[in-house]
Parts: C-alpha cells; structure tokens; sequence
C-alpha cells in the first residue's frame, strides 16, 4: 500500500492519481471515487482548508513576481465539465482562497455575435491570465470540440484540425510562461439529474438551472465520445488533461487545489528581492 504523505494527507500524489493516461476510458469512469485519496469527507474538508491556506501563500509569491520581474509567469486553471459538475463551487471553494486581485476569471458561454465573427481562439486570447496571475476558465477553448461536435455547430472538417490547433496553441503559451493545468470534471448521469432536481426545488438555485440542461442529457454518449477524443488528442506532456470524478464535491475540490499547488511549487520561485538599499531605508525611515 501506498504510504501517505502527512503534509498533503494523500497516498498518491493528485497529479499522478488523475492525470489523463492512453488507457482512461469516460464510458467507464467511476465518478464517485476518490483517487489517491483514502480519507473521508472530513478529513477532506479540513485538508482544504489547510491547503487551501499553502495556495494562497504561494499565490501571493506569484503575484509579487509578477509585480517585479519582467518574466512572464502565470497559471491557467482550465475547467471543463458539463453542467453541474461544480465549475462554479470550484472557483468558490478553491479560488476563493486566494486574493481576489491575483486571478483573473473568465467563463466561456454561448459566443455572442462579435465573437462569431473571430477565429474561436479570439476569445480566449484575450481572456488569458497577465503575468503573475492565476487566470481561470470556467468552460474555454474546448468547447469549440465538445458542444459544437455534438451539435455539429460547424462541419467535420473545420473541428477536426482544431486539436492540433489548440495544442499549438497551448504549447505556446507554456513557453511563453503559462503553466497550463485542464482539469476535466465528470459527474455521473445520475448525479447530474439528482443535482438539477435541487436546482428545481430551490429558489436560490433556480438561477442555476437552464432548460437545455435536460435537453443536452439526451446526448450523453455523443458527449463522452467528444470528451474521449478531447483527452485522447488533447492531453500532452506540457499541458496534460487530469480526470477528476466530481460526484463528491469535497474531493475534486481539494484534488484541484492540490493541481494548483503542484503546478505552482514547480515555478520554484522566491520572494522578489528588495530594489532598494535596506540599510538606508531603516535609517531613514527611524529619522522620520
Ligand atoms: P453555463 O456554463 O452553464 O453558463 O453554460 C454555457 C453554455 O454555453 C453551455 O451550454 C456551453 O455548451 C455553451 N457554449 C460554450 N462555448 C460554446 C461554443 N463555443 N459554442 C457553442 N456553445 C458554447
Ligand atoms: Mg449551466
């Protein structure tokens, strides 16, 4: 048996136990398991405090780098999940932990007529994360080879290059100093329906619900088969796919912010050093 860490309270780290792999199969996902992670709900939810508090300090070690040095360097949380998977309690209950000035947050919905008119990617170029930010996408460029293959929303032929179109895209942008991290979230049939009949019996959530919801289930295998080839042609060394199964809420959201933290411990950075001489400051500033 794998031995747990006792810092991250996880058996295999979060970036190995739901990271994409040739052999992951969405027809076959278990979506109410919890991947590397043996304890309960509690744990979990204390864990995410915890953790959530580790995010914020190296965040914060993002944005002053981002303030000081001329490098870019930024993280882009991409999520991608059909509705109900919790995008949006991922960007409360994960991204709420960090200072709000330090991310920059898009969602990505039906294209309005101007951006009909530009290239898909024009949307997202220009929603993406400045330098020393963590930038979020709720929903991105991956609809352009999810909704709109389902839907034939435009031909074969036009979605089908953009899988190398966006992984250029992406390597791209990794070298240019975004470290990428796509989360795909999978709740089960049956979770969604149990999650939009709360939305139906609540008047804090009728916001929430959208007829088409009802309408999209009927297209479920058509929606796995999109979200297979996404991870099969999409996932890549430098921006790979993880698979997070989202039918327990405090699960995937603590496995998100343990992908933040990955991503963000690899940046290596420090504290920007002080451009001004710290001996005269002292002194002047006892003077004043
Ligand atoms: P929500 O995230 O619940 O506000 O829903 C946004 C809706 O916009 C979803 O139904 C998406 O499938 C849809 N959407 C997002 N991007 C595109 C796109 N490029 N083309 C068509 N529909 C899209
Ligand atoms: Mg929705």
């Amino acid at each position: 048996m794998a031995k747990k860490n006792s810092r991250t309270g996880w058996e295999i780290p979060a970036t190995e136990a739901v990271r994409a792999s040739a052999d992951t199969r969405v027809a076959d996902l278990d979506t109410n398991v919890t991947p590397g992670f043996e304890g309960d709900k509690e744990l979990g939810e204390r864990l995410l405090e915890e953790r959530g508090a580790d995010l914020s300090a190296l965040q914060e070690k993002l944005f002053a780098n981002g303030r000081s040095s001329e490098e870019h360097r930024s993280v882009l949380l991409v999520l991608q999940g059909m509705d109900t998977a919790g995008k949006g309690g991922m960007v409360r209950h994960v991204i709420g932990h960090v200072d709000p000035q330090g991310v920059d947050h898009a969602s990505f919905g039906v294209p309005t007529e101007e951006e009909k008119r530009h290239h898909y990617l024009w949307r997202i170029r220009k929603a993406l994360p400045r330098k020393g930010q963590i930038g979020v996408f709720d929903r991105s460029h991956y609809e352009d080879v999810l909704v709109v293959r389902v839907h034939d929303l435009v031909p074969p032929a036009e979605w089908e290059p953009r899988y190398d179109e966006i992984n250029q895209f992406e390597k791209d942008l990794v070298e240019s100093g975004t470290s990428i991290v796509k989360v795909a979230m999978f709740v089960s049939l049956d979770e969604q329906k149990a999650r939009l009949a709360e939305r139906l019996e609540r008047p804090d959530k009728y916001w929430k619900y959208n007829p088409g919801d009802v309408t999209e289930r009927g297209y479920w295998p058509q929606y796995q088969q999109a979200y297979q080839a996404m991870l099969d042609r999409t996932s890549t060394e430098y921006a790979p796919w993880h698979v997070v199964p989202c039918d327990r809420k405090w699960y995937s959201r603590l496995a998100v912010t343990e992908l933040l933290i990955d991503a963000l411990e690899r940046l290596d950075l420090g504290w920007p050093p002080a451009d001004f001489d710290i001996e005269t400051e002292k002194r002047r500033l006892a003077e004043s």
